[in-house]
């Protein structure tokens, strides 16, 4: 990299915000540089290079961003001029150039499908070629472009390797959903999907280098591939791509994020009982229980659906733990539409539901809606839902207590790194104290109780 392979390489430092696409776009990002030689820092105040990977979901992902790096501008700048800001991810796509007035320190801006352009854009700026350069145009095969991870699991800044025992696998990018709420499709583009080979030949890499679960990735996982691979025996892309990663030899465990309720089809709850390395558990996105407002919403499914596919999954898999995502306060959301959410929260007994207040966000329809709902109402009717939710998550908790249920031990608890914590096959994280490190291994444990959101266990018999 021109005058600079004399000298010692940069570090790096990347912020995230947002979702697991999010934190696994960063992940490519930094081993990425990581492999071109980079060393990655432990805060930016260290950094020679600040990315800041954004969000857009909500207005105050964007806004805490906007305000993050001014306060880096402000504060590094004036003692390190030359280190160099940049903006990735959802809102550098939407935004753009326009990023660059409103922020005039930032160096580099990188859409949705430019990640893997990274360290080459890095190169030119580092070594005086460019001064600043704005990348969110669309690029053909971008989808298959984030694939790197660390050879030998997570880093910590000083560079030390940890064994990791789970990871996700980015399957697919983009949307073509369009709800009326949502700024994805616009951020991500349209649903391209990696092929079944390419995604497996990933999957085995990662078990070589001892990984035991993986999360298949993507904004909408259960729309995977479907104009590319063809239905085969009843069986949609999805679940082909389910079963070929179901071969990898030493995968104990699949997971995926997000799926959409309509995706749910017969082959895809019927996998639920016939692989047995698929996880029962799932996030089913209901965002309302009003079937006026999911049609607002343009969400393709209704409440009968919704409760149905809940209904088949608890069949097929009894303690299947399910989760969901509900949104209130959505433009023209009555106090019935509410109580119809809330009807459903009890309906399906959700293990956990991430709650989320309507956020009007730019160019989507929602946005220009009438009957949009006054703060005051969102609050008072999020206080309401949350309260419900949490008592039915502690309720479903609290049943599991006296249980055994098989672990994977994930390393030491982030709370209290004397004990070691893990996940169920259901998704709920337990906690439990044992002087050999099981890292990686599978352990029966009994439930002992149940904490919010947190089982304690015991190797005891
Ligand atoms: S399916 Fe999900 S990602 Fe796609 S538009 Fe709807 S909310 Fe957004």
């Amino acid at each position: 990299m021109g005058k600079l392979k004399l000298l010692v390489m940069p570090s790096v430092f990347i912020k995230t915000y947002g979702c697991q696409m999010n934190e696994r776009d960063s992940e490519a990002v930094a081993a990425q540089l990581s492999a071109k030689g980079y060393t990655l820092a432990a805060s930016e105040g260290e950094a020679d290079v600040i990315l800041l990977n954004t969000c857009s979901v909500r207005d105050m992902a964007e806004q805490k961003a906007i305000g993050k790096m001014h306060s880096v501008a402000a504060r590094v700048r004036r003692h390190r001029p030359k280190v160099v800001l940049g903006l990735l991810g959802c809102m550098a796509q939407s935004r753009g150039a326009r990023l660059l007035d409103q922020l005039p320190d930032v160096d580099l801006v990188i859409g949705t499908q430019k990640f893997h352009r990274t360290a080459d854009y890095l190169d030119e700026i580092l070594t005086g070629k460019r001064d600043k350069i704005v990348d969110v145009e669309t690029e053909a095969g971008s989808e298959a472009a984030i694939k790197e991870h660390f050879p030998h699991g997570n880093r910590g800044a000083s560079g030390e390797a940890a064994r990791k025992v789970t990871a996700f696998v980015s399957i697919m990018q983009g949307c073509n959903q369009y709800c009326t709420f949502c700024i994805v499709p616009y951020t991500r583009g349209e649903e391209r999907s990696r092929t079944i080979p390419d995604i497996v030949a990933e999957c085995r890499q990662l078990v070589e280098r001892g990984v035991r679960e993986i999360t298949l990735l993507g904004q909408i996982v259960t729309s995977y591939g479907k104009r590319d691979v063809p239905v085969q025996n009843g069986k949609s892309a999805f679940v082909q791509l389910l079963e070929a990663v179901h071969e990898v030899e030493g995968l104990e465990r699949i997971r995926f994020t997000s799926p959409h309720p309509k995706g749910y089809g017969d082959d895809l709850v019927e996998a639920y009982g016939r692989l047995p390395k698929l996880c029962e558990s799932a996030h089913l996105p209901a965002q309302s229980g009003s079937d006026r407002i999911l049609k607002l919403m343009h969400r393709g499914c209704t409440r009968e659906k919704f409760l149905g596919i809940v209904d088949k999954l608890r069949r097929v898999q009894p303690r299947m733990g399910i989760t969901t995502d509900l949104i209130v306060g959505f433009p023209g959301e009555t106090e019935e539409d509410f109580e119809e959410t809330l009807a459903l929260a009890r309906a399906a007994e959700f293990d956990n539901g991430y709650l989320f207040k309507y956020s009007p966000r730019q160019d989507t329809p929602a946005a220009a809606m009438p009957g949009q709902v006054p703060q005051a109402v969102k609050e008072e009717r999020n206080a309401r839902l949350l309260a419900l939710v949490n008592e039915i998550s502690a309720r479903r908790y609290e049943a599991l207590a006296g249980e055994r249920m098989e672990v994977l031990v994930e390393g030491p608890s982030r709370r209290n790194a004397a004990r070691q914590m893990g996940r169920t096959r259901c998704n709920r994280i337990v906690v439990f104290e044992d002087a050999v490190d099981r890292r990686g291994e599978l352990v029966k444990l009994k439930i002992e109780r149940a904490g919010s959101f947190t089982l304690y266990g015991t190797m005891n018999e």
